[in-house]
């Protein structure tokens, strides 16, 4: 059985704790490693190295800081395949997603290789006589960042890779589920010329979380995972005086308009609900189509098209539409909130449960499942389910369907589908979630714009990536400097405006 390790200090270093966790491959349902669940002194001893780290990285300049992740990104090219494959092995994913996983991280590092231009402060000359103003931005110090399991490689590149840009150490604890590929991304960032203990990978659960969250030293913590989670360690971290910003769950609905390439909007519905086992934070879990006859055409073509999806290990390639999901708990919750759906009155016109995989009967792999005729009050429409299970709330108008997507809690994402540009228009600005996709089923904005939802989705107030990350890993101070000429005038005891 293979012992995995933390990453402190350039070095592969054993859990001290005894605690471990089983990391499994989820296609087959056998625990391949185990990964150490780091102590208190353990994560206290990794942040002391990042101190010492930290204060001669931000000396470095940021144009050879930039360079560490330009060479970074063509390592990361070189090992896709690697990379990919281990990602696969963890999480269940299909190979082609997985390199999508790692892809969409990478290039939020060739954004921020353009960090020395996002770190320019600014300046004011003659602000008053003889007086110079300017803003400049620090780092912060050591930073930390807590990822969830369903993108081991994009959401930890989203954290590291600005806040390593701009002159701040980086703590990264990853998901227990799937660690194998933050820790050679910290390796490849070493091997890439970044100074040992600038990023380290340490272990744990709650026990690291905490550890961090009340740690005086870190200076500020990103989180992404499920909103419970979210919302303690945006409330413990804040309260601690960090600076915290927390992306939670979500319940993406889709309108389908009855003026809608039908036909378009199966495809997309598939694609973004079935995708990744349904375990994405962008996957469509609700179609609202608008109209009784709308409902009953796309009911009508998700069918087969759900009924044909290959699902199957990484290991069939290309052939596979998607994967297990992560764990056994994780298959046990989808199932039973696939029961509630029945339970409480929703139309299962798709039913997955009986799905088995031959020569794969202890993996985690869950069958499609599509719901008709759900209504806002039962638990599959309120929570998220995290699997392939499509939800689909019929509305009478456009009005009743923006409603259901207002009033949900989560706002992450949502998509509509029409040919009309007032409607779409309409619903882009009054829709209160953070990523809008028109004809678009999962709009996940590029590394040069923001990712962020809205609602329960989101604790904080900035966003990942694009301008908001160097805001969130950097500091502005504002230098207001006066250099005398001629005769000095005295002291100036007052508060007063600019002449
Ligand atoms: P999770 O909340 O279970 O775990 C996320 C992280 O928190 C992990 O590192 C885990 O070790 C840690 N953690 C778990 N329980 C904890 C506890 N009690 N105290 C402290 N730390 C704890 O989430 P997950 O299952 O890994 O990921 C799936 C969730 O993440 C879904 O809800 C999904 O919507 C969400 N997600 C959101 C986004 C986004 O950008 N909004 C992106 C990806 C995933």
């Amino acid at each position: 059985m293979q012992e995995l390790t933390h990453y402190i200090n350039g070095e592969h270093v054993k859990g001290t704790s005894g605690r471990f966790a089983d990391v499994f491959n989820p296609a087959t349902g056998e625990v391949q490693a185990k990964v150490p669940l780091a102590s208190k002194e353990e994560l206290e001893k990794a942040v002391e190295i990042a101190a010492e780290a930290q204060v001669k990285w931000e000396k470095v300049n940021p144009q050879r800081r930039a360079r560490v992740l330009m060479a970074f990104v063509g390592l990361l090219n070189r090992d896709m395949d690697k990379l990919a494959e281990t990602l696969s092995r963890e999480h269940g994913k299909t190979f082609p997603d997985a390199k999508g996983d790692i892809q969409r991280g990478l290039e939020v590092c060739e954004y921020c290789i353009g960090a020395p231009q996002m770190l320019k402060g600014e300046f004011t000359d003659s602000a008053g006589p003889g007086i110079d103003m300017y803003s400049m931005r620090q780092a912060l110090g050591v930073t930390a960042g807590i990822t969830p399991f369903n993108f081991p490689a994009m959401i930890p590149l989203w954290m590291f890779a600005p806040a390593i840009a701009c002159g701040n150490a980086f703590i990264l604890k990853p998901s227990e589920r799937d660690p194998s590929v933050p820790l050679m991304l910290a390796e490849l960032m070493e091997e890439a010329g970044l100074p040992k203990g600038v990023l380290q990978v340490v272990n744990g659960d709650k026990e690291a979380v905490d550890a961090i969250l009340y740690n005086d030293t870190i200076q500020s913590v990103g989180f992404v995972g499920s909103t419970p989670i979210a919302e303690y360690i945006y409330g413990t971290g804040c309260a601690q005086g960090k600076r915290v910003q927390c992306f939670g769950g979500a319940k993406n609905h889709m309108i389908i308009m009855p003026d809608a390439d039908l036909d378009q909007a199966a495809d997309a519905l598939i694609g973004a609900g079935y995708g990744a086992a349904g375990e994405r934070c962008m996957a469509i879990s609700v179609a609202v189509p608008v109209g009784e006859e709308t409902a009953d055409r796309l009911v009508e073509k998700l069918i087969p098209r759900i009924e044909k999806l290959k699902v199957g290990p990484y290991t069939a390639g290309d052939d596979v539409d998607y994967g297990p999901v992560v764990t056994s708990a994780a298959k046990e919750n989808i199932l039973r909130l696939v029961q509630t759906g029945i339970d409480q009155g929703a139309e299962l016109v798709v039913d997955g449960r009986d799905f088995n995989l031959q020569g794969y009967e202890d993996g985690f792999f869950v069958g499609a499942h599509l719901f008709d005729r759900v209504t806002p009050d039962m638990d599959i429409y309120k929570q998220e389910i995290f699997g392939p299970v499509l939800s689909t709330v019929r509305a009478d108008t456009y009005e009743e369907a923006i409603q259901l997507a207002l009033d949900h809690e989560y706002g992450n994402g949502t998509a509509i589908y029409t040919r009309d540009g007032d409607t779409a228009r309409d619903f882009a600005n009054r829709i209160n979630i953070g990523m809008v996709g028109i004809n678009v089923p999962i709009p996940v904005p590029l590394a040069y714009h923001t990712f962020g939802g809205w609602k329960k989705s989101v604790f904080g107030d900035l966003n990942q990536h694009g301008p908001d990350a160097f805001k969130f890993y950097t500091r502005t101070k504002t230098v207001t400097a006066r250099w005398p000429s001629g005769i000095k005038e005295g002291g100036e005891f007052n508060f007063k405006p600019m002449e």
